[in-house]
Parts: structure tokens; C-alpha cells; sequence
């Protein structure tokens, strides 16, 4: 290797410009530590916030610089610089160095992983490789995707999870002739309870999107390379003009996993977000941690951001035990959806009809222990589940789902 700038103080090499990276470092700025950072990002422009790519900036309501975490200017005036379409493509922790696809190579003082993840394709075996087959993870996709979201155009969506519903919201929103397609029991069934998945079905189902649950893709076929229809294995076929698939993504882990790394459902890092190596940090969708006694990884803004500035604080020296209270939004035709907590494991949960239409909150239990909300339209119940969770009180199920008590007397005392 080729090594670059050997410098009596080596830099702290960010992998990945996201939102974790970003948090890192304006963080880290903040906490007054000036040592030199060098952000090496495989996308040629400076981290940006993803949620609006299926939202706002979709519908073309919001430009790329709207969703810059800082202006671009800001890192060269905080002494970061900022390496774009650059990806990097081995570690060597040996030498603390980096490579990057160039074959150039730079050492490090500290390495941060905020490397995200990368969007599940289809196989090209069954048409994934079709022109006119898409993901949604960043703005180069949804730049190719938004001029397609016309009046009269037939969308096909792949996955009944929060970015296939949220492209569907729009896409219908635009006119157009949506299905979506998903193979378990119900749309939202990894991550929410019934309640919300048929609050959030009729809703779609309200704006004319055919939901198709228990159904599985055979193939999408194409004419001239370009996808023309897709084949269900029910045998029904559905003409397309364009399909998008959202079946998740996989943490981008292949490089810390070829430096040797522990790797544990994402980069395995501990509470002050230190890998297995401690001159090497992670954060954001590409890093799992123990949280109330085991290991997950998130996938949001909140959990990006709070790590990513978890990490700063690690390395500014200070003591840090990363245990965050989780939260998630989405938003869908004119209704907000927000998350506070994780019901991972929940045993039973109650609703609670909201005071304005179309409002209601599910609350997730396990036993007599509060574990987290989905609050539709209603940000009272959002806001009085957020400060539980944060102080660890557990409401009584029959208290909640009474619509006439009184939640804010909880907090109380
Ligand atoms: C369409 C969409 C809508 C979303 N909506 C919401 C929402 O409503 N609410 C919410 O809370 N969350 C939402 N999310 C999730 C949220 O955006 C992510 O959790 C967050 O962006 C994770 O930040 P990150 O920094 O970990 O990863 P990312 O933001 O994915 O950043 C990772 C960066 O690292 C780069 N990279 C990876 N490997 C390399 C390499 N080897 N070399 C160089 N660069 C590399 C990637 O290209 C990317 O730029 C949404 C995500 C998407 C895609």
C-alpha cells in the first residue's frame, strides 16, 4: 500500500458521509476537539438526510440542499475534509490505514464506520436486473425514480414496510396505479402489531393502492430488457411501468468483517461504541449494540444521530454508555406516524382512540412492562410515551386504553 500523509497526529478517518457521520462530527466540533477529520464517502455529495428521498423530496417539494445536514462549505471551515465518491475497500488495522478504490491510501488515528446499509435487490434470476426495477436508499435513486412518478403510470411495489408505504403514498398522491406487494400475513408484520398494519392498510386502501398481503412475487418479466409485468405465484399477472423494491436493507459490514472485526447482526460495538478493535468506532444502521440486555441494531435518524454523537463524546475522552430510548417517524397521505420505544417481544397491547379523526395510539407491552408506542395523528400520546419510556413507567394497559383518562397526568410527581 501506497500511504499518504503520515502526519505526527493521524487523522480520524470517517468511513461513510450519512447521518451518523455527519452527527459525529459536527459533535465532535462542538465538544471544541480541532484534531483533523478526513470523511471518505462513496456518494459524491456531502451526508444528507434520507427520510425525505420517499417523502417530501419525491414529490419534488423539497431540493437536494434542503436536506443537508450542514452546507458543504460548513466542513472546510471546520477543518474536515470531506473525500466524495470515494469508496473505501480494505482496512488494515495492522498498518491503520485505509485503501480506497483509487489504490490510494491514508492512516488513521481513530476509524469511524458509519457505512449505513445497502438495500436487498431481487435476484437477477427472477428479473432484478430489469431496467425499470429500482431501490430507494439515496438521492441518486430517488432523482431517477421522482420524474417517473406521473399521472396514469402503473407502480409496482416489493414490500409492505415503511419505505414501499411511503413511496406508495406519494405515488398515488401523483395519480398513479399503485400495487403493493407483500408476502407475509400483513404489511408492517416484522415491526408493528395488527392494530397498526389495518390502521395503515386502510388508509392506503382509502387512496385507491391495491395491498396485496400473503402474496409472493414469482418473477417480473421483461420486454427488451425493460420490465413489463409481474408474475404473482398466485399466477396473476400485473402490467408495470416501473417497480420498486422494499425489502429491507443488510448493514454494510463487508469491510470492518475482512479486517476482523466482530460482526454480530451489524458492526458489534459496545456502550461507548467501540468495534472489537478500539482504535475502530461505529454508529448508525451499520452498528448493533447491547440495549436492555441484548443486541440490536436500528435503523433511524434518532438512533444515527445519537450514536453518531456517542461517538464523538468517546473519543473527546468522555465516559459514555450509549442507551437510547429508540424513535421513528413516518409520514403517509396526511397522516403522521410516530414510534417511541421498541416492542420488540411485546406480549400484548392495548389502543387508544386519539381526540382528533383518524387519530389512535397502539401501546406495547411485555407482561405489565411499557414497551413502546405507535402514536397515528396523535402527537399528545407520542410525546406522553416518549417521557415513560425515559423514565421507565409502565401505565396501566386498562388506564390507557380508557380515551377519557387523562395521560398527562401520569408525568405527575
Ligand atoms: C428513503 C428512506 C426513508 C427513510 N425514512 C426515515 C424516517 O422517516 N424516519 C427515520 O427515522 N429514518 C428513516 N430512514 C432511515 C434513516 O435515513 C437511516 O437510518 C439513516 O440514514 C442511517 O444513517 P447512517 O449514517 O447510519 O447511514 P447512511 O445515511 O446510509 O450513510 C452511509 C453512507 O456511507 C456510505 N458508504 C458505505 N460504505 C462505504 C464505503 N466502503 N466507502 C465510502 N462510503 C461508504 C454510503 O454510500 C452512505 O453515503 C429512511 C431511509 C431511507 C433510505
Amino acid at each position: 500500500m501506497n500511504v499518504e500523509n503520515v502526519t505526527l497526529e493521524s487523522p480520524i478517518v470517517v468511513v461513510g458521509g450519512g447521518q451518523a457521520a455527519a452527527s459525529m462530527i459536527v459533535k465532535l466540533r462542538s465538544l471544541g476537539d480541532d484534531r483533523p477529520v478526513i470523511l471518505l464517502s462513496d456518494e459524491p455529495v456531502a451526508p444528507y438526510q434520507r427520510p425525505n428521498l420517499s417523502k417530501k423530496y419525491l414529490r419534488g417539494e423539497l431540493a437536494l440542499d434542503d436536506l443537508m445536514v450542514r452546507p458543504q462549505n460548513w466542513y472546510a471551515e471546520h477543518a474536515v475534509e470531506l473525500r466524495l465518491g470515494q469508496k473505501v475497500e480494505e482496512i488494515d488495522r495492522n498498518a491503520k490505514s485505509v485503501r480506497l478504490a483509487d489504490g490510494s491510501a491514508l492512516t488513521y488515528g481513530y476509524l469511524v464506520f458509519a457505512t449505513g446499509g445497502e438495500p436487498r435487490r431481487l435476484p437477477a434470476a427472477i428479473g432484478g436486473d430489469l431496467a425499470g426495477v429500482y431501490t430507494l436508499r439515496d438521492v441518486a435513486d430517488a432523482d431517477v425514480l421522482a420524474p417517473l412518478f406521473t399521472a396514469g403510470k402503473r407502480l409496482l411495489i416489493v414490500g409492505g414496510g415503511y419505505i414501499g408505504l411511503e413511496a406508495a403514498a406519494v405515488a398515488a398522491q401523483s395519480g398513479m396505479d399503485v400495487v403493493l406487494i407483500e408476502m407475509a400475513d400483513r404489511i408492517l408484520q416484522r415491526v408493528a402489531a395488527r392494530e397498526t398494519s389495518d390502521y395503515i392498510r386502510a388508509l392506503h386502501q382509502e387512496h385507491g393502492v391495491r395491498i396485496l398481503e400473503n402474496t409472493q412475487l414469482a418473477r417480473i418479466v421483461g420486454e427488451d430488457g425493460v420490465a413489463s409485468h409481474a408474475e404473482l405465484a398466485t399466477g396473476e399477472k400485473i402490467a408495470v411501468d416501473f417497480v420498486i423494491v422494499g425489502t429491507g436493507i443488510a448493514p454494510r459490514t463487508e469491510l470492518a468483517e475482512q479486517a476482523g472485526l466482530t460482526i454480530d447482526g451489524g458492526i458489534a460495538v459496545d456502550a461507548s461504541c467501540r468495534s472489537s478493535d478500539p482504535a475502530i468506532l461505529a454508529a448508525g444502521d451499520c452498528a448493533s449494540f447491547v440495549w436492555q440486555g441484548r443486541r440490536i441494531r436500528l435503523e433511524s435518524v434518532q438512533n444515527a444521530t445519537d450514536q453518531g454523537e456517542a461517538v464523538a463524546c468517546t473519543l473527546a475522552g468522555q465516559e459514555v454508555d450509549y442507551q437510547p430510548v429508540p424513535w421513528f417517524w413516518s409520514d403517509q397521505f396526511d397522516m403522521k406516524l410516530q414510534i417511541a420505544g421498541l416492542n420488540t417481544g411485546f406480549t400484548h397491547n392495548v389502543t387508544r382512540p386519539g381526540t382528533r379523526e383518524h387519530a389512535m395510539s397502539v401501546w406495547y407491552y411485555h407482561d405489565d412492562k411499557l414497551l413502546a408506542v405507535d402514536a397515528m395523528n396523535d402527537a399528545k400520546s407520542f410525546m406522553t410515551a416518549k417521557r415513560l419510556l425515559q423514565k421507565g413507567l409502565s401505565p396501566e394497559p386498562d388506564f390507557v386504553s380508557d380515551p377519557d383518562s387523562d395521560l398527562k397526568s401520569l408525568l405527575k410527581g
